[in-house]
């Protein structure tokens, strides 16, 4: 419950966007009560959960397993140089800066990894999810946790100068799987350590996310659907284009996650899987129940895997680019990838140290 006097500085705190009519003081009050969850807090997630929480959404689960490094400065809004040099969770050094902007901020830093195990206890009371991830196998655990149980969720991904957003609202626009039908394998296409990333585009699409969000959240749960329309943004910071690729074509046939209920990669709980990381050359391995991972197995599995990109929008066999053939870019070519060994934290088998970019 909030106190008397919170709510009288809410009232001047959030005065200037109240007197936006469309969201007013009724999306104010949808905003209070949302909990968001952000996959992933590093470039797009800070940028996201600053503009979400400073927007008045203070019920915020940070998810990320990894550590603040100095090549995260140039882009990742919540750390800081003092963060680096003690080497703190980017989830917690996130959650003590959101946590100086507003006192009322209920926030949920959890250090570990999306997987098909922990999606159920990260993701199981949120009403939104922020996609700031850095692989495509997170993406797919987000979109058929949000599909199956209609929850809408914003995807986000940022690589050189280019930046991309769609919001993805089960039952009315395409979804992840509707693009993309078959992620591509580990090291099919670069990433943001083989082609780079400029900070501001990572920032443009955190905060494209958060406005997405905000415009979800702050709606009547029955006018949602007038919130979304089925187009992704796709725009080069460098160039200066900006485009509008339309993805309704796809929604009106739907796949059999967004339609058929079905979660492949929900179900794959306990499999072990390898995933290629952006940000630096790293294959993270999720650990079976047992915590065992067979490091010459899959040593021998990454034979021949070239640096990949994260982003399964560029993936071979994308249906986008059979609807819009000019629509979306693709990514430059490849380069030998090496696998390195290093400990991972608990129930994680990792061959080193993935950065979110
Ligand atoms: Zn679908």
């Amino acid at each position: 419950m909030q106190e008397q006097g919170d709510s009288a500085d809410d009232h001047e705190r959030y005065s200037r966007q109240v007197r936006f009519e469309p969201f007013g003081e009724a999306g104010q009050e949808r905003l209070r009560e949302a909990r968001v969850a952000i996959v992933g807090i590093g470039a797009l997630g800070g940028a996201s959960a600053t503009a979400l929480l400073r927007a008045g959404v203070r019920k915020l689960r940070l998810i990320d397993r990894d550590l603040a490094e100095l090549s995260n400065l140039p882009r990742q809004l919540l750390l800081t140089e003092a963060d680096v040099l003690a080497g703190i969770p980017k989830a917690v050094a996130a959650a003590a800066q959101l946590a100086s902007i507003d006192h009322q901020a209920e926030l949920d830093p959890r250090v570990q990894d999306l997987t098909a195990e922990s999606c159920g206890e990260l993701l199981r009371d949120v009403d939104l999810v922020i996609d700031g991830s850095d692989n495509f196998e997170a993406r797919f655990l987000i979109n058929e946790w949000c599909c199956t149980r209609q929850l809408p969720w914003i995807y986000g991904g940022a690589i050189a100068a280019e930046g991309r957003v769609f919001s993805i609202l089960p039952g009315t626009t395409a979804c992840l799987r509707c693009l993309v039908p078959e992620p591509p394998a580990p090291g099919d296409l670069p990433t943001c350590q083989t082609a780079g990333i400029l900070g501001p585009v990572a920032m443009v699409v955190g905060a494209v996310q958060a406005a997405e969000a905000i415009k979800l959240l702050a709606a009547n749960p029955l006018d949602r659907a007038g919130c979304v329309d089925g187009r992704m943004l796709v725009f080069d910071l460098w160039s200066g284009r900006w485009r509008n690729v339309d993805l309704s074509p796809l929604a009106a046939e739907g796949c059999p996650t967004c339609r058929g209920g079905e979660t492949p990669w929900l179900n794959r709980q306990g499999a072990g899987a390898a995933t290629v990381l952006c940000g630096k050359e790293a294959v993270q391995v999720a650990a079976s129940a047992g915590g065992h991972v067979d490091l010459e197995a899959v040593a021998r599995s990454l034979q021949g895997v070239r640096p990949g990109h994260d982003d399964p929008l560029d993936a071979p066999g994308r249906r986008g680019a059979q609807t819009q053939p000019d629509a979306l870019s693709r990514w430059p070519g490849d380069r030998p990838r090496h696998a390195r060994s290093r400990p991972g934290p608990r129930n994680s088998g990792q061959i080193s140290r993935p950065v979110i970019a």
